[in-house]
């Protein structure tokens, strides 16, 4: 089997993606609450008890609202780097959490699962994308990422499906009213990929397995899915790859299930 994904939810409100092969089921990120968690695993014929641990990729209340509860009340394993781990607990309310601290840069396990965090800026403490991975497929996950870097295009050269943000249409976020510190921060090399930066990022790294891209973290004010996708289909079809399918997550209800296999992806 390969791997199938989902986006839970994505954007500022609240991001949380489940990633589930075989034998495991993992969510990245939980900065959605852990009955709606619970709510949108079922939409898609998942339930919470199947959910094997949340792996982190950075402190952000958007990415760690609903920890607490699924830690305790569904004893659900907590993974992070010693970073997050301390940033999380500086917060107070996630203080006596249980957690399986991982190195960034090294591979780790869950279940039939390799799991491979590596480092992306972002303005947090020490920020990861993932790439999941079995023999079949391999799927990265990265929200949150100001700009493009080598290790970050090196790492996304063999995917065969890519959920990246597309966080803001530059034009967008410069006619907005939002202060001028805030779109300084979110257009920073630190803050959030827009349409374009996203384009330019997999159509430089679109390997030869690439099926299926999900635009994440989308802004709800400076930004549309048709915008997001349209940027990045043009980004594609430059580079001859009008073959990758793209579909934008929502903050408010979870994409398809996707399944993943040597050469195919698949929306069920
Ligand atoms: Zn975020
Ligand atoms: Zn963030």
């Amino acid at each position: 089997m390969g791997i199938r994904f989902c986006v839970l939810g994505s954007g500022s409100s609240g991001n949380c993606t489940l990633v589930a092969s075989e034998k495991s089921a993992v969510l990245v990120d939980v900065g959605l609450s852990g009955r709606e968690i619970s709510r949108r695993l079922e939409a898609v014929s998942f339930r919470i008890s199947d959910v094997g641990a949340i792996c982190l990729t950075h402190e952000h209340e958007d990415h760690v609202a609903g920890l607490k509860v699924l830690h305790k009340r569904h004893n659900i394993p907590l993974y992070a780097n010693t970073a997050t781990v301390e940033a999380v607990s500086l917060r107070g309310k996630c203080k006596g959490l249980r957690w399986t601290v991982f190195t960034t840069g090294c591979l780790f396990e869950i279940g039939d699962m390799t799991i491979e965090p590596f480092t992306v800026p972002h303005d947090s403490y020490d920020p990861v994308g993932f790439i999941f991975g079995n023999s079949n497929a391999r799927v990265a996950v990265i929200t949150d990422i100001g700009m493009s870097t080598s290790l970050v295009r090196e790492k996304l050269r063999p995917c065969s499906a890519i959920i990246v943000e597309s966080n803001h249409d530059e034009k967008l976020l410069r006619d907005s009213d939002r202060p001028w510190s805030l779109k300084q921060r979110i257009a920073g090399r630190q803050g959030h990929l827009s349409n374009a930066q996203a384009g330019k990022l997999v159509s430089e790294t679109a390997g030869p397995d690439l099926r299926l891209v999900v635009l994440a973290h989308l802004s709800r004010d400076c930004n549309t899915p048709e915008l997001a996708i349209s940027s990045m289909k043009r980004a594609l079809d430059e580079v001859g790859r009008s073959d990758v399918q793209v579909f934008a997550a929502c903050p408010d209800r979870p994409t398809p299930l996707f399944t993943v296999t040597p050469g195919k992806a698949e929306a069920s």
